[in-house]
């Protein structure tokens, strides 16, 4: 037939049906939601659905700004970071250069370049998985950083990212800050001073809210017109009333999100001293996951082991530089003590 598209998606983590499994391979937050969401979610009128939601989501914007101390006018919502992501590179990625990344990041960048049609060049990280941002070529169409980076849980300092900012000034610099509560350092404040950047967060890893499917973008007032336009383009009304409801509850919680991401971020590190413990090589993580790997033993071995074990983590075997390495999301103190048992097991049986 003529005209069909072909394309190679995105590859999400397994989303299995079963009961009784953990969960682990795809970054989801360990806890519920904030109990003001729950109520939320009680006190919503579903009459209210006969309507179409409200054009930009004025109660979510407004407890965005208040949170973030940025006006307004600078945040567009959207459902999921990923929509904001997707429209961010059609909105600012139109020129003939290519556009650079890391090697290994978020998959779904080089996606969206083919769906796009954006050239692009992706910049292999060093060999200890840090990003050398003096090394950029002098002409590019734009820049994406994950910060903290996935997989590789690593965090840039805001003042790396300042640099990069001057150094091109003529072109748009997209910070994803999808794990930026982990342990990060977020480049929000920067936003004022330089109209060339472009922030991205999302609800679904620190407000545990991946299923609503809502994110939103910070950019300057220049940034933010363009996005708008494009988003206008195709779907006003991309978060919903429901959706907008319940993040806006999620937004205002400060106090309840602090104390669960914090635990998360003591586990990980218990985690990570556990899995030292058995000869794991792990890499620092600035995000509620951790990559690593271990010397004797391969990650398949480990991978299809702990998925007997009803434990999902992701590993990504096609991706060479990586293939031995696990992505292991940090749940619960009591599911990370399950996935150390397992892999001490395997590991006292084939070393
Ligand atoms: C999870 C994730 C996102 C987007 O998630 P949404 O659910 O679409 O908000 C964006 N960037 C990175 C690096 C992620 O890991």
């Amino acid at each position: 037939m003529k005209g069909l598209r072909t394309i190679q998606p995105y590859v999400p983590g397994e989303q299995p049906k079963l009961k009784d499994i953990i969960k682990l391979n795809t970054n989801e937050n360990a806890y519920p939601p904030s109990p003001r969401v729950i109520e939320a979610w009680q006190t919503f009128d579903p009459k209210q659905l006969r309507c179409y939601s409200a054009l930009a989501n004025p109660d979510l914007v407004n407890a965005l700004a208040d949170k973030h101390q940025v006006p307004s006018q600078w945040i567009t919502t959207t459902n999921g970071s990923d929509d904001s992501l997707a429209l961010a590179f059609q909105s600012f990625f139109q020129s003939d250069d290519s556009i650079v990344f890391p090697d290994l990041t978020y998959g779904f960048y080089s996606v969206w370049c083919e769906l796009f049609h954006i050239p692009y060049q992706e910049v292999p990280l060093a060999a200890d998985f840090t990003f050398d941002l003096s090394q950029l070529p002098e002409k590019i169409g734009g820049i994406v950083l994950a910060n903290p980076n996935a997989p590789t849980g690593i965090g840039k300092p805001a003042a790396e990212i300042e640099k990069l900012l001057q150094a091109y000034p003529d072109c748009v610099v997209i910070v994803d800050e999808a794990y930026q509560v982990f342990g990060g350092e977020s480049v929000i404040p920067l936003v004022e001073k330089y109209d060339n950047l472009y922030v991205t967060r999302t609800f679904s890893k620190d407000a545990a809210l991946a299923g609503l499917r809502v994110g939103y973008g910070i950019g300057g007032e220049r940034l933010t017109g363009v996005i708008q336009a494009v988003k206008n383009s195709y779907n006003p009304y991309a978060v919903d009333s429901i959706a907008e409801h319940l993040a806006t509850a999620a937004a205002k919680d400060v106090s309840y999100y602090e104390e669960i991401n914090q635990k998360i971020c003591a586990t990980r590190e218990d985690f990570i001293a556990a899995l030292s413990q058995l000869g794991f090589i792990t890499l620092p993580s600035q995000t509620n996951f951790v990559l690593t790997t271990h010397p004797l033993v391969s990650a398949q071995l480990l991978f299809e082991t702990l998925k007997a074990a009803a434990i999902f983590v992701r590993y990504f075997p096609e991706k060479e530089r990586i293939a031995n390495y696990l992505r292991i999301t940090i749940g619960t103190d009591e599911e990370m003590d399950q996935v150390v048992t397992v892999l001490k097991k395997v590991i006292e049986e084939t070393t």
